[in-house]
């Protein structure tokens, strides 16, 4: 088989190593005689998978002690609800920046908890762009600000950590999280679901302050409850076993690749690359702010949309995937996350350069 390269936005491309390792511990995890997906979760095996799994990736973000990691369903999209739910403590309005399509779903979930202020918006640039911090409307007496880091969508990253004073932070960190170091103890909380750069869908991360634990609103389901979940280390019911496991597979890959500083040169090179040949070129255009743009989603767009679907089937006989843009803003987008290798890149870059050539 050719080597291919995927540039889905996610479920996306996980380390071939990492998948190698499952591949050989399918059936028989560490001589168990078991798989993974066959053991209880309260069983030994599966509690040192599961702990190990955290372990790692508290050294790898360096998570404070007075954070706790909770591994749960849902998706992020759960989170649009169990933000407001376990955030808002008593209060009535919360904080949201809108900089494109996941902070809308965000916000229009929020606003069935609570009085969602949009403290700042790029909506006028077409989602281009992030609101300067000084432009944002903040309340002082928010229960929370959240915002998203990076738009798998419009392809805009947050570059800087908003100041949020005294008001907890909270951010959406699906498509960005483990692509740099981070300062956890700027957030209250920071979610991510896992299908984008942990591991597969199915499993969500939540790294959550301990003194925001523990006053949910009045009616809030069990399952929609941090406390619980964090009291119960994450096995208030059934987790998702197999996406911890794997989650615990991509931190250890991640470790033996020099850890998130590492990670964070690679990531920045890789998207340095690429945004180079966009701008370098008559024929391709970055429609981001180059201030923003991010290091993991980058949406281009061909000087002729007529020939987008040329240079989808051309690319798929290349060997690259999925790289059709959101279909809310057309044109092509090519996500590389961490799992991508800079091969991938070149692959990208010389096939653009040749169907430039051609049809340019
Ligand atoms: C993918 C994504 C989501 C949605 O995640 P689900 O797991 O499908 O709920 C939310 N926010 C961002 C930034 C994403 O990239």
């Amino acid at each position: 088989m050719s080597t291919i390269y995927n540039f889905s936005a996610g479920p996306a491309v996980l380390p071939r190593a990492v998948l190698q390792q499952a591949q050989a511990e399918l059936t028989d995890w560490h001589g168990s005689g078991m798989s993974v997906m066959e053991m209880s979760h309260r069983g030994k095996e599966f509690l040192s998978i599961a702990s190990q799994a955290e372990a790692d990736l508290r050294e790898l973000l360096a998570i404070p002690d007075n954070y706790r990691v909770l591994f749960l369903q849902g998706g992020a999209s759960s989170q649009f609800a169990m933000v407001p739910l376990n955030l808002l403590r008593g209060k009535k309005s919360a904080d949201y920046i809108n900089t494109g399509s996941w902070s809308k779903k965000a916000i229009k979930e929020a606003g069935r908890f609570c009085d969602v202020h949009v403290a700042a918006s790029s909506e006028d640039s077409g989602f281009t762009t992030i609101p300067a911090f000084d432009s944002w409307q903040l309340n002082a007496d928010a229960a929370y600000v959240h915002y998203t880091p990076n738009e798998t969508i419009g392809g805009v990253e947050f570059h800087w950590v908003p100041d949020s004073g005294d008001v907890p932070l909270v951010a959406d960190m699906s498509s960005t999280i483990l692509s740099r170091p981070l300062d956890v103890s700027r957030y209250g909380v920071i979610y991510a679901g896992a299908q984008k750069n942990i591991g597969p869908a199915g499993l969500t991360v939540v790294i959550v302050r301990d003194d925001l634990l523990g006053d949910v609103a009045a009616g809030t389901p069990s399952m929609y409850d941090y406390k619980l979940h964090a009291d119960n280390g994450s096995m208030l019911n059934t987790p998702p076993t197999y996406g911890w496991y794997l989650a615990g597979l991509v931190f250890d890959w991640l470790k033996q690749q020099g850890g998130l500083a590492a990670m964070a040169e690679i990531n920045s090179r890789k998207s340095a690359r690429l945004y180079a040949a966009l701008s370098a070129s008559g024929f391709y255009n970055s429609p981001v702010d180059p201030a923003c743009q991010s290091w993991m989603n980058v949406p281009f767009t061909l000087a002729d949309a007529g020939l987008d679907s040329e240079f989808l089937v051309q690319a798929g006989s290349a060997g690259l995937l999925s790289l059709k843009g959101h279909r809310s803003v057309g044109g092509m987008r090519a996500s590389i996350y961490n799992a991508m290798p800079e091969a991938g890149l070149d692959a990208l870059i010389d096939f653009m350069a040749e169907f430039e050539r051609t049809h340019g």
